[in-house]
């Protein structure tokens, strides 16, 4: 008998995968779906964080397509970056047309500078300068990561990067700083996005292909013996205990160790040191029609208090009652710190209006707030030489870890559903 800790991606995709064998999945919450949740509220759906579904992945692809049917549409991306007052299509470096000329020269300068003299990078700081040049930093990606990661960048990994931001070179930069760009890039410039049910309809359509799924079940204590895992659950206010002969956990690593017993103290001193961020989620329903036609904007800009803004109604009509518009916002804050809600609220919405994309007058029929305390898994410099420790100690233990902050990498919802099956197939 197999156990799965959590149903969020991670643990669906692990039954998924595991067929027929035995198991059971263990979810604290009364909802499978973890991060992929969406949730309704006076008649508009919303993700718990924005969500978009893109893969490279052939596998996971024809996987979540038809897991959706015909409940999935695909999106040509209508991505912008809200900066000095102005909408620069996403990517930044590729759409400079319509930025002051300064900003243009030195964005252009500087990527042929850092071209031309290629400089050794130690840190992420270090790789936006010297590979995407000084005034793309300046301008964007350092203001930008600093609000996203609230982290030192001069004490980040920038291994995580590969494949993720678009690399436009001089010729492509210079169309488009002539407004000419006919050229896509990036991983995401098209997406798929459920047509009902938000993103949590990814989640939900696993749930008919797995079985002995417990809800409202917490995991509170893991003791390892040779031949067994026996793991303490509480479900519906009882305490209950299984025998398992290993297990697949997608429990954060922080919380993980705070229930396995006799944990090894170098393990433990490894897993006090892991970083990643917290969010400040919030969820708006405007009663305007339109308020925009993009499906998200980043901010990088100091004066607005969030980093991303992402409009359900454009992802699917179906997310918004007829006649409204839907928003969802990002504000990040650093790990163990606590963020003040209404004044983040204030901010949020003053901040909205000075985007020009809500009045003074507009009555908002939501506006629910929540706190991810895991959102981002944030590569400081020691995460390379820490976490393949503390993954070969759990492993080594029959917890073979799962998921976003179980394998503690920032992965999106193809490369967890896909590392999943990839463990079951190395470990069961
Ligand atoms: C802000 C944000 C935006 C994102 N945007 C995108 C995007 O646009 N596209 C994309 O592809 N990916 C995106 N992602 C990534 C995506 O959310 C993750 O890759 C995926 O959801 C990870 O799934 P998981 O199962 O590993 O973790 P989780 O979803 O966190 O699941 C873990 C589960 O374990 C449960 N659990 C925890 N402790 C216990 C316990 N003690 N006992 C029992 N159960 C427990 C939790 O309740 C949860 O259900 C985004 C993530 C964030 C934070």
């Amino acid at each position: 008998m197999i156990g799965i800790l959590g149903a969020g991606l991670a643990g669906l995709s692990t039954a998924y995968h595991l067929k027929n064998r035995d198991y059971i999945i263990f979810e604290k919450d009364s909802h499978p779906g973890g991060l992929c949740k969406s949730f309704l509220i006076k008649g508009y759906t919303f993700d718990y964080a924005p969500h978009i579904f893109f893969t490279r992945n052939e596998y996971v692809k024809s996987l979540v397509n038809n897991l959706l049917g015909d409940n999935i549409a695909t999106k040509i991306r209508k991505a912008f970056i809200y900066i000095y007052g102005t909408h620069v299509e996403y990517p930044f470096e590729a759409n400079l047309a319509g930025l002051p000329q300064n900003v243009i020269d030195e964005c252009i300068s500087g990527a042929m500078r850092a071209k031309e003299n290629p400089r050794e990078y130690h840190n992420f700081y270090e790789w936006i300068v010297n590979v995407l040049g000084e005034g793309v930093g300046k301008h964007y990606m350092i203001p930008y990561n600093q609000k996203i990661w609230k982290y030192d960048l001069k004490k980040m990994d920038y291994h995580w990067i590969a494949g993720r931001v678009p690399s436009p070179n001089i010729e492509e930069m210079k169309k488009g700083a002539s407004g000419i760009q006919d050229k896509a890039f990036g991983p995401n410039a098209t997406f798929s996005y459920p047509i009902k049910g938000g993103i949590g309809a990814i989640p939900n359509s696993f749930v008919p292909h797995i079985k002995n799924l417990k809800c409202n079940a917490e995991v509170i204590n893991i003791r390892v013996r040779k031949n067994e895992i026996i793991i303490s659950i509480r479900e519906n206010e009882k305490k209950k205990e299984y025998k398992f002969e290993k297990i697949f956990s997608s429990i954060p690593l922080p919380e993980l160790f705070k229930i396995i017993e006799d944990v090894p103290n170098d393990i433990l001193k490894l897993s006090r040191k892991l970083v990643h961020n917290s969010l400040l989620f919030a969820a708006i329903g405007v009663d305007r029609l339109n308020i925009t036609d993009k499906h998200w904007l980043y901010f990088p800009e100091k004066d607005y208090i969030f980093h991303r803004l992402s409009f359900p109604m454009n992802l699917s009509e179906k997310t918004t009652p007829p006649k409204k518009s839907s928003i969802m916002i990002e504000v990040t804050f650093p790990m163990n710190d606590t963020i003040n809600i209404e004044k983040s609220k204030e901010l949020i919405h003053s901040g909205l209006i000075n985007a020009n994309l809500i009045k003074e007058k507009d009555t908002l029929e939501v506006f629910y707030t929540e706190i991810v305390k895991y959102a981002y898994v944030i590569y400081d410099l020691d995460h390379k030489k820490n976490v393949p420790k503390i993954l070969e100690y759990l492993t080594a233990n029959n917890i073979i870890p799962v998921g976003r902050f179980a394998q503690w990498e920032y992965i999106n919802m193809d490369k967890t559903i896909l590392n999943a099956k990839n463990q079951v197939e190395k470990f069961s």
